[in-house]
């Protein structure tokens, strides 16, 4: 599949010129304000989903690279936490530069990860959010209180950074997911160590590049390159580095859990999804279709929050799954950066081969409706896909992270719960129906971190994201990222002179 030239206002010679750009280089790691090449001088290849080309070579990370950066994020961690008006500019400026590169983003992003333009584009603005939103919070959140004790005493609490925080991304959003883990980690005063996915390594570089031209103080911001075996672990075990921000599966999580539980680190996990779309009887048979096509099919299908899992009335259910069945037929499969296309390549070869197995899966075992197919012979295209299962079915159960949507019928609202329940994975969930009462009712019964009623996934930066079970083990957003990100301090002060136990008088 080609890119033809009408890119929706991205001009395909611009395109050229980013891809040119990016196979010039080789993607350095970011340490103490510079570009620097790995210690071992190691090489990885990473791919063009849409033809699995190599775009680049980048430098492969290891535990040198990571000290070197974590020492450098120390080092700059006693002056960055002082200085909270001086943060908040320089996050604004940030901000101010991801819009001015948002069209070199996109494309980077779409060549790199084979997301589509239309994703992507959203993407790269909530990234400039990110820092813009926490730029101002920060400074209106780092308040503390007083606790009246009596008059003798001044009891106080504020709230400081944690120190270095390293932030482990996974790769099918990656500006989106680490600028949110990023920005409110420097907004509250702490440094980061950042370790980006190696399947879509290249937006982390450039977000170096915009931060370097920001100006921002050497050392607050590093990113090192590579796998997670290798530059993820040596974060996880670093003693410089006491807070760890983690997105990615729940194997990898858990893993990640018992690697750092020798130093006790602080961690926030969010992790893989199952998660329900419940359409009662009396929904909105339009909108919960939309709703429903788009969570899952969107972002390529690799989305921890799809609703992969459609729980669907008894009664509506051969109606609804011929309309989800006519809409997959008609989503545009293309080039990532083609402006009509809706579902893109899959990330990587490997991915693709998860994928189609579970399609195999799914057709011994569950009924096969339409789709699942691999789209031509260059890269990792797979036609949207649709199956009907039991809820034990393995497609209903398994995170399969691609555009594959599994249907199960419901007898009433408790059978409804019960499915939707009857899961490993607690992280989104939603809900079509007219009556209120039961929405309310049934969003409280469900294991979810998230429930949407009568909508897709519209996400607030100031309300609590993330899973419960397998799917991660804290909330992040607004108050939330401000908990986790800085720690709580009490300070006591005497007012008058007060009693103290004479020992060995
Ligand atoms: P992954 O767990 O394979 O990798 C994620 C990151 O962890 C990568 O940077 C990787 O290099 C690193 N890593 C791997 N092993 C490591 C180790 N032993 N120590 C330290 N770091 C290590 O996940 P993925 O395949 O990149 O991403 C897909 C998964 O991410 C899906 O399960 C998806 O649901 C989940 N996800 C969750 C959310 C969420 O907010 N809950 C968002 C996006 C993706």
């Amino acid at each position: 599949m080609k890119v033809s030239d009408a890119t929706a206002g991205i001009p395909a010679e611009f395109i050229e010129e980013v891809r040119r750009k990016i196979a010039a280089t080789t993607p350095q790691h970011f340490i103490n304000g510079a570009f620097v090449p790995g210690v071992q001088g190691e090489l990885f290849e990473t791919l063009d989903p849409s033809n699995n080309q190599v775009l680049t070579r980048v430098y492969r990370g290891h535990a040198e690279d990571v000290d070197k950066a974590a020492r450098a994020a120390k080092a700059a961690f006693a002056q960055w936490r002082l200085n909270a008006k001086a943060r908040k500019r320089y996050l604004l400026k940030i901000a101010e530069l991801i819009e001015k590169h948002a069209d070199e983003l996109a494309v980077i992003e779409c060549l790199d990860a084979g997301q589509v333009l239309r994703i992507v584009r959203a993407q790269v603005a909530r990234a400039a959010e990110n820092f813009s939103f926490y730029a101002e919070y920060a400074e209106r959140a780092m308040d503390g209180r007083t606790y009246p004790v009596d008059a003798d005493w001044l009891n106080y609490s504020v709230r400081v950074p944690v120190g270095v925080c390293g932030i482990i991304t996974p790769w099918n959003a990656p500006l989106m997911l680490s600028t949110w883990r990023i920005a409110p980690a420097l907004a509250f005063g702490n440094t980061v160590v950042l370790k980006p996915a190696e399947w879509s390594p290249i937006t982390a570089w450039k977000l170096a590049q915009i931060v370097q031209e920001a100006d921002l103080p050497p050392g607050v911001f590093n990113v090192v390159q590579g796998f997670g075996e290798e530059a993820g672990d040596a974060v996880v075990r670093h003693p410089d580095i006491p807070l760890i921000a983690f997105t990615g599966e729940t194997t990898t999580g858990s893993l990640i859990t018992q690697n750092s539980a020798p130093l006790l680190k602080r961690l926030s996990l969010e992790l893989g999804g199952k998660s329900p779309v419940i359409i009662f009887e009396d929904a909105d048979l339009e909108r919960a279709l939309d709703a429903t096509v788009f969570q899952i099919y969107s972002f390529n299908g690799e989305r921890c929050t799809a609703s992969s899992r459609a729980l669907v009335h008894q009664t509506l259910f051969d109606t609804f799954v011929g309309r989800l069945a006519e809409r997959a037929a008609r989503i545009r499969v293309g080039h990532p950066l083609e402006p009509q296309t809706e579902v893109g390549p899959l990330i990587h070869p490997e991915h693709l081969q998860r994928v189609l197995g579970y399609v195999e899966i799914g057709k011994q075992e569950s009924q096969h409706i339409f789709g699942g197919e691999r789209v031509g012979q260059e890269g990792n295209y797979v036609r949207p896909g649709l199956f009907v299962a039991e809820n034990h079915h393995r497609i209903a159960q398994e995170e399969i992270f691609g555009p594959i949507l599994t249907v199960i019928p419901f007898r009433d609202e408790a059978d409804a719960i019960a499915k939707a329940n009857d899961s490993k994975y607690g992280l989104a969930s939603y809900i079509w129906t007219r009556d209120v009462t039961r929405a309310h009712r049934v969003a409280l019964a469900l294991e979810a971190g998230m429930t949407w009623i009568n909508s897709h996934n519209v996400r607030h930066l100031p309300t609590p994201f993330g899973g419960v079970k397998f799917s991660g083990t804290h909330r992040e957003g607004g108050e939330h990222s401000l908990e986790f990100y800085t720690e709580l301090k009490h300070i006591a002060l005497p007012l008058r002179e007060h009693p103290i136990p004479k020992f060995g008088r």
